[in-house]
């Protein structure tokens, strides 16, 4: 089936308003052009009123020739317009609560009033040239009769309707009963869903499968509270489950999530679907097995479609299969017996509670064959220093291949210096990539044991490796030397 579907983001204005998230300028603009290239209809920029750096934003987002409408959220105050027309953005995102709650209580206002008012608003901003898509703020727990009263008379000004379930109440039979009756009005209508009881996608693919032509939707579906319908479940539901095709190029969806994890610094949690660090994870002993015999098994779609890759994660549950797995990978040729005492190991380490990397696997198996380890890359001596009115200074000497390196670095902090430092040190040698970095306390307190676990990247090679130490530094920079040596 050909593209009929609309797709808002929003990840720049009710994704923004995530609690603890604020997005400078740049960082807007640069996932303003991602969100373009990855096809969606319409950019929700930000809030035009809301301050002097939003404003600029959104101007650098509308100006930047983007393929995709660019939209201003903005209250039904003829103020409001004026700042979005400040910002020369095609539409505007006019939102109206309409529950007599937020009426009586947050507006103080009659049905009348707001009505009337909203209608005027939507009507102003038509004639400065912008499109209007008048929103239903709260619809989902207001009267909808009136709901449906205020959208006719908005059919004259509007291009679209927008039917928002705010706190995210409603359930899929009864959103597919709402956009079935708006289908009578006869103009274009899209979904706000939240995702409060976590039916946020559920809800946005029944009103599009039910009449919606548009849904609103964010990146890792980041939002208010539990935050909005996530772009790319609705897209990889639509496009699996129901066979539509929908223009989105999927294959961007994984580096555009890392890309607004990063930038908004909202980490995504690893059972997320789609785009969680295990939707593609394998490390049940079963599981393998039959995703070596044939990955459809344990997999819905293959990791490749949303731009990923299949992962085996080492622990208690682990089996043979995984481990033989990962010895071809290293191009290791264990024996029988050998594999079997490798397993053995994992496991210990696995029922231990620990962590098993891609490293530590790769060492318990140069142990059980005696293989001699000789690393390539030796951290020979570091020196930090760091204070309140100084920039985080790093320098180390690293002995690659032989030969003694010394190298200095500066960063935010002394840990982001001293792997600069590393980094840099590498440079002109293997062209490595952090491409993750995460730390734990293992025990509580100041002189807590930390683990730190990176993930470096060499061309298409990702592996994962740790350092353990009561000094976050030096954990942090065996990390990476290890995972240097694990890579090259
Ligand atoms: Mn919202």
């Amino acid at each position: 089936m050909a593209q009929k579907y609309r797709f808002l983001d929003t990840t720049l204005r009710d994704g923004e308003q995530t609690p603890g998230v604020s997005l400078i300028p740049e960082d807007k603009l640069l996932i303003a052009q991602k969100l373009d290239a990855l096809g969606v209809d319409v950019i929700e920029a930000g809030s035009a009123p809301i301050s002097e750096g939003e404003r600029k934003a959104i101007k650098m987002i509308a100006r930047a020739g983007l393929k995709a409408e660019i939209c201003s959220f903005v209250r039904a105050v003829k103020s409001d317009v004026d700042f979005a027309l400040k910002c020369d953005v095609d539409s505007v995102h006019l939102v109206v609560p309409v529950s007599d709650l937020h009426i009586k209580q947050k507006l103080k206002k009659s049905r009348g009033e707001v009505a009337r008012t909203s209608i005027e608003v939507a009507e102003y901003a038509k004639k400065h040239g912008l499109l209007v898509e008048f929103s239903a703020e709260d619809a989902s727990r207001a009267d909808f009769e009136f709901v449906k009263d205020m959208y006719a008379s908005a059919k004259k000004v509007a291009k679209r309707i927008c039917f928002c379930d705010t706190v995210g109440v409603l359930t899929p039979d009864k959103t597919k009963e709402i956009f079935s009756s708006l289908q009578k009005l006869d103009i274009p209508a899209s979904f706000h869903g939240h995702d409060d009881f976590g039916l946020a996608t559920a809800n946005s693919v029944a009103a599009l499968l039910s009449g919606a032509s548009q849904v609103h939707v964010t990146i890792n579906g980041i939002g208010e509270r539990a935050g909005n319908a996530s772009l790319e479940e609705v897209v990889m539901a639509l496009e699996t489950l129901h066979g539509i095709r929908t223009g989105i190029s999927k294959k961007e969806l994984y580096p555009l999530s890392r890309l607004v994890a990063r930038l908004t610094k909202v980490h995504v949690a690893p059972n997320k679907a789609i785009v969680g660090d295990n939707a593609f994870s394998h490390e049940s002993g079963i599981h393998v097995h039959g995703i070596a015999k044939n990955a459809m098994t344990y997999e819905p779609i293959p990791p490749e479609i949303v731009g990923r890759t299949r992962r085996f994660v080492f622990g208690k549950h682990t089996g043979r299969t995984s481990v033989e797995l990962a010895l071809k990978e290293m191009k290791l040729k264990a024996s029988a017996e050998q594999t079997d005492e490798i397993l053995r190991r994992v496991k210990a380490l696995g029922d231990k509670g620990l962590k098993v990397t891609d490293a530590d696997l790769q060492s318990i198996a140069e142990a059980v064959m005696q293989i001699p380890k000789t690393p390539k890359v030796k951290l020979m001596d570091f020196a930090v220093v760091s204070g309140k009115q100084i920039t985080p200074t790093a320098s180390v000497k690293l002995n690659i291949n032989g030969n003694d390196v010394l190298e200095a670095g500066t960063g935010v902090g002394p840990v982001d210096a001293a792997i600069g430092a590393v980094k840099r040190a590498m440079e002109g040698v293997e062209d490595i990539e952090l491409v993750e970095y995460h730390v734990d306390a293992i025990t509580g307190g100041t002189n807590a044991v930390v683990e730190v676990i990176v993930k470096l990247a060499k061309g298409d090679k990702v592996i994962t490796s740790k350092g353990v130490r009561e000094d976050i530094i030096l954990a942090s920079v065996e990390a990476v030397v290890e995972g240097i040596n694990r890579l090259i």
